[in-house]
């Protein structure tokens, strides 16, 4: 086997972290038509060939339109379940140990009426499933929707919050920020973050994917972000980048998105390997990979091929994954010996220290 075709066997099968992710973009095609017909929801396409044309997206309105479209699908407990448990094989299958998954629970309780206790009671039974089953640990994030067609930012803004507290021991771990940046800036948010992280959860907005470097710098300053979801567009600021660097604030980085949704026009001209050289800390993730029409594994290959970075260096960027998930010290210290463990061996069997 050529070497590139080592890396590349190598880069698949090592273990590997997801903080980035949401669930309800994870939805596999075939599974979104089997629950629009179950359910009797009308979609716009009937195949799993027109779902893909469907998801060719024009901008980020566009795709947050499908993104809404395709929650209106779901409608039981079952549903719910179905989704967390596919996701967790589907991770499985990537070689990922580990997810922190987003779910925008205001779209299903406050937007589609679908009541907490059918939505959360599926969502645990996946991810309990998903651990006997596939080994996949998984944790959610509970992200705050920006701008909603309802409008109503405050009632949205106090769902999100108080169920993510009031669950926050049984498997959320962070509130986050998600939807148009342009409709709804970091500060309108200020009062929920402060209430969320001063009852324990953690903070991770999204931030600097379709605004710019002031959405980061308000992410950091208003919402205590611990990490920025995205984040790419801080190296527009040479201030924000040190800032960054300097305080080990770590970013999300979906490179496969950013070029779906026209952040940049191509793989070639992410700003990734400048934000590696500048020290700025990021784990490497897949964001809504179906409706990407990609892989977690896609956005690593990422960096080895166009990208250009090392193999050593992409270990260090998997290992990030682990110490900058929201886990407890003792289990990051775990996972990452057992993850250098794997790698080591992989490595040997692939004859790639040589
Ligand atoms: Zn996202």
């Amino acid at each position: 086997m050529e070497r590139t075709e080592r890396v590349k066997e190598y880069l698949r099968a090592v273990p590997k972290v997801e903080l980035h992710v949401h669930l309800e973009g994870s939805i596999r095609a075939e599974t979104l038509l089997a629950l629009a017909k179950r359910n009797r929801v009308a979609l716009p396409v009937a195949t799993v060939e027109e779902a893909r044309q469907w998801f060719a997206y024009r901008d980020f309105a566009h795709f947050v339109e499908i993104f809404a479209t395709v929650s209106t699908c779901l409608k039981t407990a079952e549903d719910y379940e179905l989704i967390a448990y596919e996701f967790g094989a589907e991770m499985a299958r990537q070689h990922v140990r580990y997810a922190e998954v987003t779910f925008s629970a205001s779209m299903h309780g406050f937007t589609l009426g679908i009541p907490f206790d059918t939505y959360f009671r599926g969502l645990q039974q996946g991810r309990a499933r998903a651990k006997v089953d596939f080994g996949v640990e998984m944790r959610w994030v509970f992200d705050i929707v920006r701008a909603a067609r309802d409008g109503r930012l405050v009632e949205r803004a106090d769902y999100t919050t108080a169920l993510a507290l009031e669950c926050r021991r049984e498997g959320i771990v962070a509130l986050g920020l998600g939807g148009s940046e342009a409709k709804g800036p970091p500060e309108l948010f200020t009062r929920w973050f402060e209430k969320a992280r001063a009852e324990g959860l953690h903070s991770a907005p999204h931030a600097g994917e379709t605004m710019g470097p002031e959405s980061v710098w308000v992410a950091l300053q208003q919402l205590g972000a611990e990490r920025i979801g995205h984040g790419v567009r801080s190296i527009e600021d040479p201030r924000l980048v040190a800032h960054l660097a300097q305080q080990q604030i770590p970013l999300e980085i979906c490179p496969c998105s950013n070029v779906c949704l026209g952040v940049y026009p191509s793989l070639e001209e992410h700003p990734l390997p400048r934000l590696y050289k500048a020290g700025v800390p990021f784990s490497v993730n897949s964001d809504d990979p179906p409706l990407f029409n990609t892989t977690l594994n896609d956005n690593v290959y990422a960096l080895y091929e166009p990208l250009h970075l090392s193999f050593e260096a992409i270990d260090e960027i998997l290992l990030n994954g682990v110490r900058q998930s929201f886990l407890e010290a003792e289990e990051k210290e775990q996972m990452e010996r057992e993850f250098r463990g794997e790698m080591r061996r992989l490595r040997g069997e692939l004859g790639l220290d040589e």
